[in-house]
């Protein structure tokens, strides 16, 4: 029988039958697939102390199977992201990152960059340093999943009139996907959007072009950066969905 052997990323596990565990699995060959790990389990299992969250695994499936749960062959640790396991500011991110895959892509979402953005993202949150900043980690990450799934806001002209948003306070607008001036009915002409300061679509467009090195923001900003990516996934990708770690995630971040 053939099989498949990719790396991949556990996004979350079910508990089935006594013993064994169903898995979520992002993987760089097959995409998003689901994977039970019969008899993981018990004391015995040969998948005893692998998947685990936060670890790269090697996972090996047949390349076909008669139904959508393939059954996993064997697994083997590539790397772990120490940080991200233990640290659990970094975990209730990671969490975010993984539950954005769940939601927003079907299976199979064949997409080498998409498996590529996770890891590299999952990276990037476990070396960060002690003072990272979450909600701009999470912006990086919206706007990177954003582009990869052929959508992207701008940051830079009016959606209305095509010229430079430059105002003090800006609408942005979730459904067009950029601001919308002070001229064209922006923040304080009521409507729909989030009212935003100039400096914020500017670190947004910089965020966009240059990833976490666009530095931080007052933190009550980024919020409001962050309240508009999230609406503006929703909107393009089908609707928002409610997420368990997001709430989760906020109240570590209220809580820090
Ligand atoms: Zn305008």
């Amino acid at each position: 029988m053939a099989s498949v052997k990719s790396p991949g990323l556990i996004l979350k596990k079910i508990p089935f039958s006594d013993s064994s565990l169903i898995l979520k699995v992002f993987t760089r060959e097959s995409g998003l697939i689901t994977l039970i790990a019969k008899g993981a389990k018990q004391p015995k299992s040969k998948f005893r102390g692998l998947l685990d969250f936060f670890t790269l695994d090697q996972f090996i499936y047949p390349e076909k199977s008669k139904s959508e749960i393939h059954t996993l062959m064997d697994a083997g640790l590539i790397r772990e992201f120490p940080r991200l396991k233990s640290d659990p500011g970094r975990q209730s991110l990671g969490h975010v990152f993984m539950e954005l895959y769940l939601k927003y892509m079907s299976e199979p979402a064949q997409s080498h960059p998409h498996y590529e953005l996770l890891v590299e993202r999952l990276e990037q949150l476990d070396e960060a340093g002690a003072d990272f900043d979450p909600v701009l980690h999470l912006c990086d990450f919206l706007l990177g999943l954003c582009s990869l799934s052929g959508f992207s806001p701008q940051f830079t002209i009016c959606v209305q009139c095509g010229r430079e948003a430059t105002g003090f306070r800006v609408r942005l607008d979730p459904d067009l996907g950029g601001p919308v001036c002070g001229a064209c009915g922006g923040a304080g002409a009521g409507g729909s959007g989030i009212a935003f300061p100039g400096r914020l679509l500017r670190w947004l467009d910089r965020l966009q072009d240059s990833g976490v090195r666009a530095g931080r923001l007052p933190r009550e900003e980024e919020v409001l950066a962050e309240t508009f990516l999230l609406s503006f996934l929703g909107k393009h990708a089908g609707g928002a969905r409610p997420m368990k770690s997001l709430d989760f995630y906020h109240e570590m971040l209220g809580a820090a």
